[in-house]
């Protein structure tokens, strides 16, 4: 029975080589009919005898090209019209892509292209096809096509132009196809900007093999680079960009180099070799090391693989490259070529660059494969702008993040676009990035938000933003740790209410304080602070984040007195005014009180002698993670307390403190001091969620906070409360950080309206 269908394709089908795909798969089943780009997505008619329409149906969902994602396909009988041929038909009018791919790792075929010395792209760094490739970092507008790209002053020569134009070839309307005839060019510059001729690989490796620090324009932006094998290389890029202690992350060319250096499980080697390619935080292996420097204190390492043709020709001689981003200290990454002359060349010897312009920043992602899960912890290369799924509603959202790793949220119908990282918002450059970013992103995706979400911190940057966003907007302040809970369950799809752990550092409250150690009650729509961690004071405010010794000194001073304190060797490294200081904390003059989880990690680590001051946020709590050495029993006990006037409970974390002030005193080991206090914290975890379940009957636990990067203490609460029976949701689609809570405060608005 011969038979047409019309058949619409939904998702990321555009510029991804789908009608090459469909044209030939077509043509293999020798079936007649069109394919087309629309508005809409893509548009197919077919026909042939049924049974060959069945297997093009088939094979068009599951063999469709790597960098599609297909979200919908309908098809629709219509009336046979005993064609032949099949045919690619120009698109629809007012063509509008709906949907951008991200960035990808060089595909197999063209790293062979250019691995072949009879190729016309041998050795070529910019060989790419519509499977792989720039595509976010270069489109500036759309309709997706090269006019509309930074490739657009390089005409295409010839060849190029014909495999352009070709539906059976890979580059078949590929747009930044290229070759050494016609695409861009790499070059080698001295630090003041002037040429030096050579080939760039031997000048790249010798500067390398020196011990030099070379900027190197990637997809995204500049990475700094150098080798982490280079003790005293690693130093100077150290101390030239203001970063302390901080990982570098590595990139090593091949999975056998990383796994001379690594622990790499069958999961992460997956995630290495996929084609967003991002970093991968992996477990030291003992043996074979790189610089102390590079991860000082961290028994990890974030490593990736290259993933552009210009990496993997930079790493053909190389073991293991730091790779980071290239900036001065917490300013944005520098992806402009004028830019990155005037902001690097005091940090970086010589530059490696290339003529093919960066339209927009992107950094690359983080993950780590923890409790059975990959966890982004940045969401940035290879995986933004792809939207995430979304609880459809009438307008679209704008939700504007938070301070710290920042990222905002559009959303457009049952898509929430999340931004790539835009990084800490307390400079003037990550504020125009990210007011830029938000401009582009509605133009992009054609989106005017109607609605504007921000947090209750009267002073982000992001708040001040949404309060001030022109036109007639309805704006909603979300509570952090409130859009941190709604991140996990819209990640999830759950709309019922759960008992939610928001162990976070710390974020606006609605009384005013700093909260962070909250057991939140409830959905994206409402929620009630079922519990928290009781309140201690900040010395210093902020400065308390960077020295946690301060912490120490609050929760010390709140435990035993101060008298008792005064006694205790542990003030020996407290630096001599810590009276002075305890004294103007308790009139409460520079002294916010916090709840925060990540406060009370500070804390313990600082009395454990870990991290008296950090250079990075969570500095301390990490290297107090990675100094676990597991017990058998005596696990520190919090205790848990009605709170007065209300019906939720107080988290009383003196009983934790007398502990470890005895274990301090008798001389116990900070392994043992470690264990002791994360088993403490999984184990309120477990008893506070069983007193709820008793209470609300409520079976779902969610976990989200940047206290949840603590992979000792996830993976150990995520186990205790499975084994009671407990529903766990997480974060792994966004980060658990603050790089998801634009996503959560989304999702709070949607459930608003
Ligand atoms: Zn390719
Ligand atoms: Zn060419
Ligand atoms: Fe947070």
């Amino acid at each position: 029975m011969p038979r047409r269908l019309a058949i619409t394709v939904k998702g990321i089908v555009q510029g991804v080589g789908f009608r090459p795909f469909v044209y030939s798969l077509a043509h293999s089943l020798n079936l007649a009919g069109w394919v087309k780009n629309a508005a809409i997505g893509v548009l197919i008619e077919i026909e042939g005898p049924d049974s060959d329409i069945e297997q093009f149906c088939h094979y068009l969902s599951s063999q469709a090209p790597p960098l599609a994602r297909i979200d919908s396909i309908s098809q629709e009988d219509i009336p046979y019209q005993g064609i032949s041929g099949f045919v690619i038909l120009p698109s629809d009018g007012g063509e509008r892509d709906t949907l951008i791919a991200p960035d990808m790792a060089i595909c197999p075929e063209c790293l062979a292209d250019m691995r072949d010395p009879n190729n016309r792209r041998y050795r070529y760094p910019f060989t790419n096809c519509t499977n792989c490739g720039p595509r976010f970092t270069i489109i500036e507008s759309l309709p997706y096509d090269r006019p509309a790209t930074t490739m657009r002053d390089f005409t295409l020569c010839d060849a190029c132009d014909a495999e352009y134009h070709d539906p059976m070839n890979r580059r078949f309307h590929a747009q930044p196809n290229a070759c050494p005839v016609c695409g861009p060019q790499m070059a080698f510059n001295n630090n003041e900007g002037k040429h030096v001729s050579g080939d760039v690989w031997q000048l790249a490796d010798s500067a390398l093999k020196k011990g030099e620090i070379l900027a190197v324009k990637g997809l995204g932006g500049y990475h700094l680079v150098c080798d982490a094998q280079n003790e005293q290389a690693v130093k100077k890029l150290r101390s030239r960009k203001y970063r302390w202690d901080k990982p570098f992350a590595v990139m090593m060319p091949n999975i056998d180099t990383i796994k001379r250096f690594c622990l790499v499980n069958d999961e992460e080697e997956f995630l290495l070799n996929s084609r967003r390619r991002p970093i991968v935080l992996l477990q030291k292996k003992k043996g074979e090391e790189l610089a102390f420097e590079v991860a000082p204190n961290n028994a990890r390492l974030g490593v990736m693989l290259p993933y552009t043709p210009m990496h993997y020709l930079l790493m053909e001689q190389q073991i293991a490259l730091i790779m980071t981003s290239g900036n001065i200290s917490d300013e944005p990454i520098v992806y402009q070529d004028d830019e990155a002359f005037s902001r690097l060349a005091q940090i970086a010897d010589s530059f490696l660059i290339n003529n093919r312009p960066i339209f927009r920043r992107c950094d690359d992602s983080v993950v780590v494969f923890a409790a059975d899960k990959a966890r982004l912890l940045r969401r940035s290369r290879g995986y933004a702008p792809e939207p995430l799924s979304f609880n459809k509603v009438n307008q679209s959202i704008l939700a504007c993040g938070g301070e710290q790793k920042n990222t905002f949220c559009l959303t457009k119908g049952k898509k929430a676009f999340l931004s790539q990282h835009i990084g800490d918002l307390e400079n003037l450059a990550t504020l125009e990035s990210f007011e830029k970013e938000i401009a582009y992103f509605q133009k992009m995706f054609a989106i005017s938000p109607k609605v504007i979400a921000y947090d209750l911190h009267p002073e982000y940057l992001s708040t001040k933003y949404a309060l001030d966003y022109p036109g007639d907007v309805k704006t909603i302040g979300v509570q952090h740790h409130h859009a941190h809970l709604a991140s996990v369950l819209a990640e999830a799809g759950v709309s019922e209410p759960v008992i939610g752990l928001i162990f976070d550092g710390t974020g606006y409250g609605t009384d005013g304080h700093l909260w962070g150690g909250e057991v939140l009650v409830g959905n994206a729509v409402s929620y009630s602070r079922a519990a928290h961690l009781d309140y201690v004071p900040m010395p210093g405010g902020a400065k308390a984040i960077r020295e946690p010794w301060r912490m120490a000194l609050s929760y010390l001073a709140a435990t035993i007195g101060v008298e008792g304190l005064g006694k205790h060797s542990l003030v020996k490294d407290f630096p001599d005014n810590w009276q002075l200081l305890w004294q103007t904390t308790q009139k409460g003059i520079n002294a916010p009180l916090t709840s925060g989880m990540g406060r009370l990690f500070d804390a313990v680590a600082a009395c454990c002698g870990i991290g008296q001051k950090v250079n990075y946020e969570g500095q301390a709590a990490i290297e107090l993670e990675q100094s676990i050495i597991p017990q058998t029993a005596n696990a520190y006990q919090f205790a848990i307390k009605q709170e007065q006037n209300t019906d939720g409970y107080i988290i009383d974390w003196r009983p934790v403190f007398n502990s470890l002030i005895e274990d301090l005193a008798s001389g116990q080991i900070i392994g043992a001091i470690a264990w002791r206090f994360h088993e403490a914290v999984i184990n309120l975890a477990l008893e506070i969620c069983l007193i709820l379940k008793e209470k609300l009957a409520i079976n779902t636990v969610a976990l989200s906070g940047g206290v949840w990067q603590n992979i000792y203490l996830m993976e150990g609460t995520i186990k205790v409360l499975r084994e009671a029976g407990f529903e766990v949701l997480s974060n792994s689609k966004v980060p658990t950080n603050d790089g998801g809570i634009s996503y959560g405060q989304a999702a709070v608005a949607a459930a608003c309206l």
